[in-house]
């Protein structure tokens, strides 16, 4: 398989090529075909097999098929992850995987002030990369709306609910639109990650390296 093969944007592909990268990797080749038909998605992988550009890419895609805007004080894609480390790496990868797209990114953690993120968020941004405590926070500030998010992405659900974050989660998605995409992604699937999957995911594709 080539990433030519999946018929992604050409401005995907085009930062594809200028980062250097020759195939997908396996998790890849099974998840980024059915997640730019807007299927849902449960993956079992581990980092470092390239699962970020398994959800970036088609999700840079499916934003390039409709012109539609982020809300003011909203974002059309949510990526929720367990780490202010990981929620970093997540945004660069959209930046440089979208660096030919005009799609804006910001990412929200706690542990810092708030005021310059709800400034950043205050225009709407297209993708948003945020943990789950600070997300809360500004949504309860009303520094933040969820109700344009088309695509949700949880990574790391493991790691999410072994750091307490189980009752922020459920609250998030309380609050999303119903019609949504979501991509759920995990090192380990126990039956209490397996139960949260099925509860928030519609007829999901299970893919698994
Ligand atoms: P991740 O598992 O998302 O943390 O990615 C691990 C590393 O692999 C990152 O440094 C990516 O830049 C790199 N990477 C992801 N996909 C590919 C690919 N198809 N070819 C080469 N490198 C890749």
């Amino acid at each position: 398989t080539q990433f030519t093969d999946f018929g992604l944007a050409q401005p995907v592909l085009r930062a594809l090529d200028e980062a250097g990268y020759q195939s997908p990797t396996p998790i890849q080749a099974q998840a980024i075909p059915p997640a730019m038909q807007g299927r849902d998605l449960c993956g079992i992988a581990q980092t470092g097999t390239g699962k970020t550009a398994a959800f970036a890419l088609p999700i840079l895609h499916r934003l390039s098929l409709s012109d539609r805007r982020a809300p003011r004080r909203g974002c059309r894609v949510l990526v929720l992850s367990p780490t202010r480390e990981l929620a970093n790496q997540i945004a660069e990868s959209f930046s440089d995987y979208g660096r030919h797209l005009p799609y804006t990114n910001t990412v929200v953690f706690g542990g810092v002030t708030i005021g310059r993120q709800e400034r950043a968020l205050a225009p709407g941004v297209d993708i948003l990369v945020a943990t789950p405590g600070r997300l809360i926070d500004l949504v309860d500030r009303r520094s933040l709306t969820l109700e344009g998010v088309e695509i949700l992405v949880l990574d790391e659900a493991d790691q999410m609910l072994d750091l307490g974050f189980i009752h922020a989660l459920k609250r998030i998605v309380r609050m999303l639109p119903a019609k949504r995409q979501s991509l759920f992604f995990s090192a380990t699937m126990p039956k209490n990650i397996a139960g949260l999957a099925e509860q928030y995911l519609t007829d999901p594709v299970q893919v698994a390296v």
